[in-house]
């Protein structure tokens, strides 16, 4: 459900392209897949390879990623709860506006918060908020510590750091679950893409050639 806004006189402006026209022009239906679980589950890595494998099938990807987020957007933002509420409010609506103009919007945010991913999700058509529970124990998670992040956390030097010090919600009913300690990232890429083939529309591409992409789909197709 949107945030009531503060200001009042606001009069939206309607565009004249349909959605679905950008659609057919993409070649696929506009999406969110929202991927949620601990730092070091893996939900970069998997946005990354996900974001590629569907650029190489002529689709159009974007990926909305934490720490790009919280340079920009929401600089002004830090890790205590009202402000991660915060933060999750601000990359709902900004997913929400990529899915709107047809893109696939991979996003990879901790979103710790049960309530806050049901706030995105509410703000979506129905069906287009493609939760993903990517999953690893809290112990495989600390022990790749790529960044360095859990050492520092046990150590005290970070506050609020989600697993160690702060909350994580695990969905209840993911679309999607990727248990990241027994999947390859490969093998975890091809479970959303199975998924999108179905929800989006995105083609299914067999062969490795990157350069044969498909073409504009037709009406009838849809
Ligand atoms: P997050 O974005 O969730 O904080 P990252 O993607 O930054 O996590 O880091 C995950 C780390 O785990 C990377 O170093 C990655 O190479 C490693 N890894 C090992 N196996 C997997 C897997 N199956 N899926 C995703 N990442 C994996």
């Amino acid at each position: 459900m949107k945030a009531k806004p503060t200001a009042d006189n606001l009069h939206p402006h309607t565009g004249k392209i349909p959605l679905r026209e950008r659609e057919q022009r993409h070649g696929h239906r506009g999406c969110v897949v929202w991927l949620t679980g601990l730092s070091a589950s893996g939900k970069s890595t998997i946005a990354t390879e996900l974001e590629r494998e569907l650029f190489r099938r002529g689709c159009q990807p974007f990926i909305l990623d934490g720490d790009s987020v919280r340079q920009g957007l929401c600089s002004d933002l830090d890790f205590s709860e009202r402000d991660r509420h915060e933060n999750i409010r601000r990359v709902g609506e900004v997913a929400r506006l990529f899915s709107d103009a047809g893109f696939i919007c991979i996003s990879a945010f901790i979103s710790p918060h049960r309530a806050d991913r049901e706030l995105v999700r509410n703000l979506m058509p129905a069906g287009t908020f493609i939760e993903v529970f990517v999953n690893a124990p809290l112990a495989v998670c600390e022990q790749r510590d790529p960044k360095g992040l859990y050492a520092k956390a046990r150590k005290l030097k970070i506050k609020n750091f989600t697993g160690i010090s702060s909350p994580y919600e695990p969905p209840l009913k993911p679309e999607i679950e990727l248990r990241t300690d027994r999947l390859t990232v490969m093998q975890a890429v091809e479970k959303i893409l199975k998924r999108l083939e179905k929800r989006c529309r995105i083609k299914s591409v067999p062969g490795k050639s990157a350069g044969k992409l498909p073409g504009a789909i037709r009406w009838s197709d849809w």
